[in-house]
């Protein structure tokens, strides 16, 4: 399905940005749309820079949870073309071994993700202008702003772009982040295989599935109906080689328990593996950092798009704020930007002190017996 708004931002490409910005923002994914979208509202002239093309196509379950949707009610409903059959996607925990469920109270708007993606572009305003196929080499600060290197598409060197303040939301690549001279993070691997469905074959449930016969290098799996296909996902710890075959050997074990037919698409993809507070970075200086290049996403869950918003939103209202008042402290906006951000910090060094239990194999055979309602309360705040 292509998207169907009509957008409003300024698209650019070789040779026509200018030199110098109020506010750079690398990566169009929820974090940087929304920071532009937020310091748009102070700033003159904000430029979105986006190393691949637009709109773009991510590799995601498309579960937006309460909080995603709650983040997303200032900007507009979230429009119907994009919701998938089921509507409403429960989340279950389920043990294949001692074929234990837990459905939970935890629920999910099941949404096309690329369709998803391409609505948040039509959310920008006229006053940001967007660089596509233009991936950010290095960024580094002066005592006035910042500079960053972009490999912008048709020229032969990188382009220098000059700008007061950057917001880094270039996800788990996050090469901003390791400019910063921060410790990178590891990543995990990601495989999501689509395969055809009948319809109604699979209840309404996002289930996460484990099994003492899984590879050991594998982290979660999970399965839920999308339409007329059903993704099948694996997450596989960092390091871990031969990803796709291990992939193809759970699989294997899920098409023995579920009713999935031919397999239609495959994507291979990363994420953030965030396992320290002191991971979560706001930023340095008038560089802000939002969404998962920040580490701001669940461990537990892997839910990384309220996460990415919320951010995304803070870090641009904290640069539209210092612009409106004029602000030359250089670290008025960052500052700003870790007080906004200090509950977020606080639920996720929470969700790291519980996942060593949630991960192992032990957690998960204690889910099973625990009562239901214990579980979809814990999972809640998970
Ligand atoms: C397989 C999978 C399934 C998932 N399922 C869910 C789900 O169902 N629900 C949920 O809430 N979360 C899910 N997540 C997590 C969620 O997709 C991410 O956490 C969220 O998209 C992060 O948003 P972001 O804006 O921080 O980064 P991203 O969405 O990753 O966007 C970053 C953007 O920056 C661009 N970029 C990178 N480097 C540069 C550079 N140097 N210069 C310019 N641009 C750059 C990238 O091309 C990209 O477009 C899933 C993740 C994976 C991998």
């Amino acid at each position: 399905m292509k998207p169907q708004w009509q957008t409003r931002y300024r698209s650019v490409s070789h040779r026509e940005y200018a030199e110098s910005y109020d506010a750079l923002v690398v990566g169009a994914g929820p974090a940087g749309i929304m920071a532009a979208v937020e310091c748009a509202r102070a700033c003159k002239s904000v430029l979105l820079v986006e190393a691949g093309s637009l709109p773009r196509e991510k590799s995601c379950g498309g579960m937006l949870n309460r909080y995603s949707l709650r983040a997303l009610e200032p900007y507009g409903a979230v429009p119907e073309c994009m919701v998938l059959d089921p509507r409403w996607i429960t989340f279950r925990y389920f043990h294949m071994d001692r074929r234990v469920k837990k459905a939970t109270n935890v629920r999910f708007l099941n949404v096309d993700r690329t369709l998803f993606d391409a609505w948040l572009l039509s959310l920008l305003p006229e006053n940001v202008s967007v660089l596509a196929q233009a991936p950010v080499a290095s960024v580094s600060q002066t005592p006035r702003g910042v500079e960053a290197y972009v490999r912008v598409r048709g020229e032969r060197e990188p382009v220098l772009l000059r700008a007061s303040y950057l917001i880094a939301a270039d996800g788990p690549r996050a090469t901003v982040r390791e400019c910063l001279g921060l410790r990178p993070f590891d990543r995990y691997l990601t495989v999501q295989e689509y395969m055809r469905i009948e319809p109604g074959a699979l209840e309404p449930c996002f289930d996460c599935v484990c099994s003492h016969a899984f590879p050991r290098e594998y982290g979660i799996g999970y399965l839920m109906p999308k339409g007329p296909v059903a993704i099948v996902g694996s997450v596989f710890y960092p390091g871990t080689k031969h990803a796709e075959r291990k992939h193809e050997e759970v699989l294997e074990a899920l098409k023995r328990t579920y009713p999935l037919g031919e397999a239609v698409k495959r994507e291979v993809w990363m994420a953030a593996h965030v396992r320290r507070p002191a991971d979560l970075v706001a930023g340095q200086g008038r560089i802000l950092l939002a969404g998962e290049g920040g580490g701001f996403l669940s461990c537990t869950s892997g839910e990384g798009i309220s996460f990415a918003l919320n951010s995304g939103i803070r870090a641009g209202k904290a640069v539209a704020a210092a612009v409106a008042s004029g602000e030359r402290d250089a670290d008025g906006a960052l500052a700003r930007y870790e007080r906004a951000l200090a509950p977020m910090k606080r639920n996720l060094a929470f969700r790291m002190a519980m996942f060593p239990f949630m991960n192992s194999a032990w957690g998960k055979d204690v889910a099973c017996v625990i009562p239901t309602p214990l579980v979809s309360k814990a999972t809640e705040h998970l």
